[in-house]
């Protein structure tokens, strides 16, 4: 039996919600977590329709990336289509889960699924995030040294770029006197000890924290653990807003939009002017990507595929770069198919269903 939990638990696994920004809102939304999973819908953005899709389809858990709730709700008389899709979703036991911006910012979330979408080849995040990086320090005595690492290996820690089960040691002698009410693993009550001790140093994800100095105080063999952990500034390279990468031939600039505008299955673009520049490299934002243009522009990106462009901030490309504005819907509805993808290699007992419904609400005439 697979319960709510366990798939959002999962879906956390991909993009935990610690990773999400201040202002969003993703994670269960509406729903117990203890409830069995009868059918997934996987959607865009979570509207009426949709929950009425779910209900025909027999799914009473839709994953959305959009939040349905996003700024506090202080009502729920359904005066609007936010107050009534909760509690349509409430009346049929359907539970909401949002993915938003935690699964914009990981290796293999939104934005690569764009780059996936356009061919790019060696792909990374454009705007990696910092302080989410911590180091840990611990002392341990020798005999014991790799029994510890391997259980902060198998929580998480030591992992840089591709590279795993990375650390760092160094032998020394660790001192201590057991006081009374004390049950040493080594020496006694109320005698100065020393003990040949490594000192231990890992790197780990600021979300694995918790997962991390449990498994370091379940292997250590003393009774006090001494350690510390510290806020390291380095960039995450994995964890970050947009994408960026190459396309495998370089094309004149018209030729890309017409690229563009099929692999996205676009009905129009808005970009600024073009400069004869041959294509080769593009950075991509699903949503509003504005923010990043100059870490695009300086990462040397020929286009930057985004959307939500306002008119005013078209003219900052300044001839750098062609900003692509292919609309908010457009560039994140391929975000279902990922979302599908991911819970399809782990999960096959129940339906995985893509939602038909088109909730863009911009229409073109
Ligand atoms: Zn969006």
């Amino acid at each position: 039996m697979i319960l709510i939990k366990d798939i959002t638990n999962y879906m956390e696994r991909l993009a935990p919600l610690s990773l999400q920004e201040s202002y969003d809102n993703a994670g269960l939304i509406v729903g117990d977590p203890s409830e069995e999973v009868k059918g997934i819908l996987c959607t865009l953005d979570c509207t009426e329709v949709v929950v009425e899709e779910a209900i025909q389809s027999g799914c009473n858990l839709i994953i959305a990336h959009h939040p349905i709730v996003f700024k506090g709700l202080k009502k729920l008389n359904g005066k609007n289509y936010v107050e009534r899709v909760v509690i349509k979703a409430i009346k049929n036991d359907i539970a909401i889960y949002a993915s938003h911006t935690n699964l914009d910012h990981v290796e293999g979330g939104v934005n690569f699924k764009i780059a996936e979408k356009l061919g790019l080849q060696n792909v990374r995040i454009l705007q990696p995030k910092k302080n989410l990086l911590k180091k840990l320090v611990t002392f341990v005595p020798v005999e014991h040294g790799q029994k510890v690492l391997d259980a902060l290996y198998e929580a998480g820690a030591g992992q840089i770029g591709d590279y795993k089960n990375c650390s760092f040691r160094v032998e020394g002698t660790g001192t201590f006197r057991p006081t009374g009410g004390a049950n040493p693993f080594i020496g006694t009550v109320d005698q100065d000890e020393e003990v040949k001790e490594f000192r231990i140093e890992v790197i780990l994800q600021a979300h694995q924290e918790y997962m991390i100095l449990s498994a370091l105080k379940k292997a250590h063999p003393y009774e006090e653990v001494a350690y510390y952990l510290s806020n390291l500034e380095n960039d995450l390279a994995q964890v970050g807003a947009g994408a960026i990468g190459s396309l495998d031939e370089v094309l004149e600039e018209t030729s890309f939009l017409q690229y563009l505008k099929d692999a996205m299955a676009l009905s129009t673009i808005r970009h600024t002017p073009l400069s004869g520049k041959k294509i080769q490299k593009v950075a991509v934002c699903g949503g509003a990507g504005g923010f990043l243009l100059n870490d695009a522009i300086r990462q040397g990106a020929d286009v930057f595929v985004t959307a939500d462009y306002k008119y005013h901030e078209f003219f900052d490309a300044e001839n750098k770069i062609i900003i692509c504005d292919i609309g908010h819907y457009e560039s994140e509805v391929y975000t279902k198919e990922l979302i599908i993808s991911y819970l399809s290699e782990k999960f096959s007992n129940f339906a995985i269903l893509k939602s038909q419904v088109n909730t863009n609400p911009v229409q073109y005439f």
